[in-house]
């Protein structure tokens, strides 16, 4: 963790009131984001449902398209899917990179990207999933950070 002492200079492994070497108190730093960490069972199962929801809807879009649309309504739609949907492609991408690397970790530092365990949870699950989603929940309740999101990160690379 590369926390030490501040009397004796004794690395700290653990979280601990006191120092073991000069038995001195330990100032923590003070984690935002673990300190009113909920899990929220409704926003996890909205971001797992979300990505979900969303494959569907394109599936239909694209059933519309193919089978079901006239020139003329492919003529107004067309133009408009091809640039929302590599629009909405870089920001899923976007957010697949940078939530396991910056903002996942930063819930364990002094400045929380996100504070509302709502929002963190919906987001846990929608970028890590159901495996991910749900131990990146437990790690915050246990305020471990672990290694997980760098093993999704690499997985994703
Ligand atoms: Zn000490």
């Amino acid at each position: 963790m590369g926390f030490r002492c501040g009397h004796c200079g004794e690395q700290i492994e653990q979280h601990q009131p006191h120092c073991r070497n000069c038995t001195a108190t330990l100032s923590w730093p003070s984690t935002p984001a673990l300190e009113t960490w909920k899990t929220s069972i409704l926003f996890s199962a909205l971001g797992l449902l979300c990505p979900a929801l969303a494959v569907g809807a394109l599936f239909l879009i694209f059933h519309y398209l193919f089978i079901a649309a006239s020139p003329e309504a492919l003529s107004v739609v067309r133009p408009i899917l091809s640039v929302l949907i590599p629009i909405l492609a870089l920001a899923y991408i976007v957010l697949l990179l940078s939530y396991p690397s910056k903002v996942y970790p930063s819930y364990f530092s002094e400045k929380p990207r996100l504070r509302s365990a709502r929002q963190i949870s919906f987001l846990n699950c929608f970028v890590g999933g159901l495996v991910f989603g749900l131990l990146w929940n437990r790690n915050l309740t246990r305020c471990e950070k672990g290694i997980s999101n760098y093993v999704l990160f690499a997985v994703i690379i």
